[in-house]
């Protein structure tokens, strides 16, 4: 596969099946702009897999979830290129995800629950094809072997709870009991002499440890092209765009602020306290506490404030309040607003500066007498369950938040304690500070209008009306 920055296309036409095994990369040309794009959104289908599995889903709701995922991101205008943006954006992230241990086995792990959920929504025709292109050498049993074990097999099924139980007229395969790991651990196959007695629709654990396998090769190749040759071949196109897709922000933009428009300096405290995250609550009560924040968190609060709606006159006023409280106001102008003026574009390159995603805030690391970063991440457990009070998590949804950040799964920490709080679900995850709190003003904002409406309360708009008809 190679990236091009022409505009041209050129494709080698091949029978690819509907489901491609990526056994080896294509020979065909792509665009730069489309090597990038359709890995971000292959990344998306990954990346809700990796949530929807931390968050405990069922095996049933994370099928669910992976094709309607692969719906929505995988879709191409032209539906003859669909099975060449699959298979472009898996060999990209495979070039993303080959350099490190720690990334090859998330990617391994979440390109294997792919291909089950995706084999699983296929026809028994396809199905069977695959399991050919495997070259499987495993043999249906029958006759008198499988009448030999059918009592046990029945026995499986019904502590299984199947509503039918096979019977001497079934397929079944017979494979050794090491290639399908998570049958054997999960009690679900009969197994007699080293040998596993394998139904039909539990040819998929046989097909995703094939295809695991497979892949997990690939990458260790991979991983050695990437090193040897492509990385300094590359050093001035792609290797910077491969180096940045690991760690990309996936979600929307929030450096403007389009919902709810502005926030005024005399609500800034209340708005905190309802619908700042966990790591903006901790950077805006320093500031309040010490009237002093470091350059790292000036950076990432200021930022989000921006991003909520602060208008820079307000952030200039803002900061300079607490700022010069204990570095005087000279010092502030001369040193300080720049900085402010800098993050609204207004200074420097004129950049408009964007406010930091949960990804960029949870891999930085703050220094002695910092206070930016995630808390979910660095605060000690004893400091993140006083803070989780203080937020008013209680019960067992401190126990639940204090499980995924055992796991390292910062951001559904957060997502918990934003439903504890907020009383109401958030399937997507926090996946950005500025998320948080729209999604928490819009649940605020809808508990008020329902409430007016129970309580038959005249909105202002209504007063303002009756007013004027008077
Ligand atoms: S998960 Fe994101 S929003 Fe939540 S505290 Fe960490 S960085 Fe902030």
């Amino acid at each position: 596969m190679q990236a091009v920055r022409s505009q041209r296309k050129s494709f080698v036409k091949e029978v690819v099946p509907t489901l491609p095994l990526y056994r080896s990369a294509p020979a065909l040309e792509v665009r730069l702009e489309e090597f990038e794009l359709f890995a971000l959104d292959r990344l998306r289908v990954l990346k809700g897999i990796s949530d929807g599995l931390s968050r405990g889903k069922k095996h049933d709701e994370m099928q669910k979830l992976a094709i309607e995922l692969w719906k929505t991101n995988m879709r191409h205008p032209q539906a003859s290129e669909v099975v060449n943006k699959d298979i472009i954006s898996h060999f990209v992230l495979r070039l993303v995800y080959c350099r490190t241990e720690d990334l090859r086995k998330w990617f391994l792990s979440m390109e294997t629950a792919l291909f089950r959920y995706r084999f699983m929504n296929e026809q028994p025709e396809p199905q069977r094809a695959l399991m050919e292109e495997f070259d499987l050498p495993y043999k249906a049993v029958g006759g008198s072997e499988l009448e030999s074990v059918i009592d046990k097999l029945v026995q499986v099924s019904r502590s299984l709870g199947a509503q039918s139980q096979p019977t001497a007229s079934d397929i079944f395969f017979k494979v050794p009991f090491e290639e399908v790991p998570e049958l054997v651990a999960s009690r679900r196959v009969f197994i007699s002499k080293g040998h596993a007695y394998i139904a039909r629709n539990q040819v998929v654990s046989l097909v995703a440890t094939q295809f695991r396998s497979l892949l997990s090769k690939a990458l260790i190749l991979t991983n050695r092209k990437w090193t040897t040759t492509i990385a300094e071949q590359e050093k001035d196109r792609l290797t910077p765009i491969v180096e940045a897709l690991s760690s990309s922000y996936l979600g929307p933009d929030y450096s403007e602020p389009k919902e709810f428009g502005q926030i005024s300096l005399k609500d800034i405290d209340d708005a905190a306290k309802s619908s700042f995250p966990l790591c903006m609550r901790q950077l805006f009560e320093k500031l309040r506490e010490d009237h002093h924040l470091k350059h790292g968190g000036r950076m990432q609060l200021g930022l989000f404030l921006k991003g909520v709606g602060l208008k820079l006159d307000d952030a200039l006023a803002f900061w300079k309040a607490e700022f010069s409280q204990k570095v005087g106001v000279e010092r502030f102008d001369k040193e300080y607003s720049y900085g402010i003026r800098h993050n609204y574009g207004r200074e420097g390159k004129r950049t408009d500066y964007t406010p930091y995603s949960c990804q960029k805030i949870i891999s930085s690391t703050p220094g002695v007498g910092d206070h930016h970063g995630c808390p979910y991440r660095y605060f000690s457990e004893e400091n993140l369950r006083a803070a989780l009070g203080k937020m008013g998590v209680t019960g067992r949804a401190v126990g639940d938040v204090m499980d995924k950040v055992k796991n390292k799964h910062y951001q559904l920490a957060c997502t918990l304690t934003f439903e504890a709080i907020h009383g109401s679900s958030c399937d997507a995850g926090i996946n950005h500070p500025n998320q948080y709190f729209k999604d928490s003003q819009t649940i605020i904002k809808s508990k008020v209008c329902s409430l007016r409406e129970s309580f038959k309360v005249p909105s202002e708009a209504d007063i303002a009306y009756s007013r004027s008809t008077v």
